[in-house]
């Protein structure tokens, strides 16, 4: 993060007027706005440090908006919200590892952008994993947390390493999956779900009320927050 007072929004997006409406309501947030219609020009911004936070479109006039996200965590680790326009894109997305913190699909709210942008500027403020005092023993599978231990089962052990290996990213089903079943077996999504909300329940009796995975709609799992706050998603009072 540099050091200005004001978080810089970066909205790379050709669609002149859902680039008008973020930037309002980016303004509106508290945000400085600075909106380009080409990747070209995001870049050269990006690399002279005038962002804080990207938009980032993937159907861009100028090229792929996967290239550009490629490109810029080439030199860059500033944070970058994708943009994409089809919902089955998104599983794809995620298994390209292009290092971007999350993903929206079109049509969004621009409500909904600002507050995946608080999200992700939120979980930059929080101190990393390794000093919240999770720890996961792979000899024991044992989850400890505040002076205590949690016995999990493989998968569950699996599940939550692939979230803490990747604290702050989204792990889509089929890359927990791939993680769990080594073996290559034909798994549902609905398993993961079930195998989450065993694990969920019991870490919630363990440590009541602490945030140990997050959901994010249509995309995945993340690690929680570790803390007893609320969730990450809630309205943030825009109007
Ligand atoms: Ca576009």
């Amino acid at each position: 993060m540099s050091t200005h007072m004001t978080t810089r929004v970066l909205i790379i997006e050709d669609e002149t007027k859902l680039a008008s409406l973020l930037a309002d309501y980016c303004r509106h947030a508290g945000f400085q706005v600075i909106a380009v219609d080409r990747g070209a020009q995001g870049l050269a911004l990006i690399r002279n440090k005038q962002a804080d936070v990207v938009l980032l479109d993937l159907m861009l006039p100028d090229g792929d908006g996967l290239d550009i996200c490629k490109q810029i965590r080439q030199f860059s680790s500033v944070p970058i919200l994708i943009t994409s326009a089809r919902v089955d894109e998104l599983d794809r997305l995620l298994g390209l590892e292009l290092g971007a913190d999350d993903y929206i699909c079109k049509p969004f709210s621009p409500r909904e952008v600002i507050a995946r942008i608080k999200a992700i500027l939120r979980r930059l403020q929080q101190p990393p994993p390794q000093d919240s005092g999770l720890l996961l023993d792979d000899q024991r599978l044992v989850l400890h947390f505040e002076q205590k231990d949690v016995a999990l089962t493989s998968v569950e052990f699996a599940l939550m390493a692939a979230l803490a290996d990747h604290p702050g990213h989204i792990r889509s089903r089929q890359q927990l999956m791939d993680r769990i079943y080594t073996d290559h077996r034909v798994v549902s999504d609905r398993t993961i779900d079930s195998h989450v909300k065993k694990l969920r329940q019991k870490l919630a009796e363990a440590f009541p009320g602490i945030h140990f995975i997050d959901s994010v709609y249509g995309a995945g799992y993340r690690l929680g927050s570790l803390k007893a706050d609320s969730p990450e998603d809630a309205p943030d009072g825009l109007p």
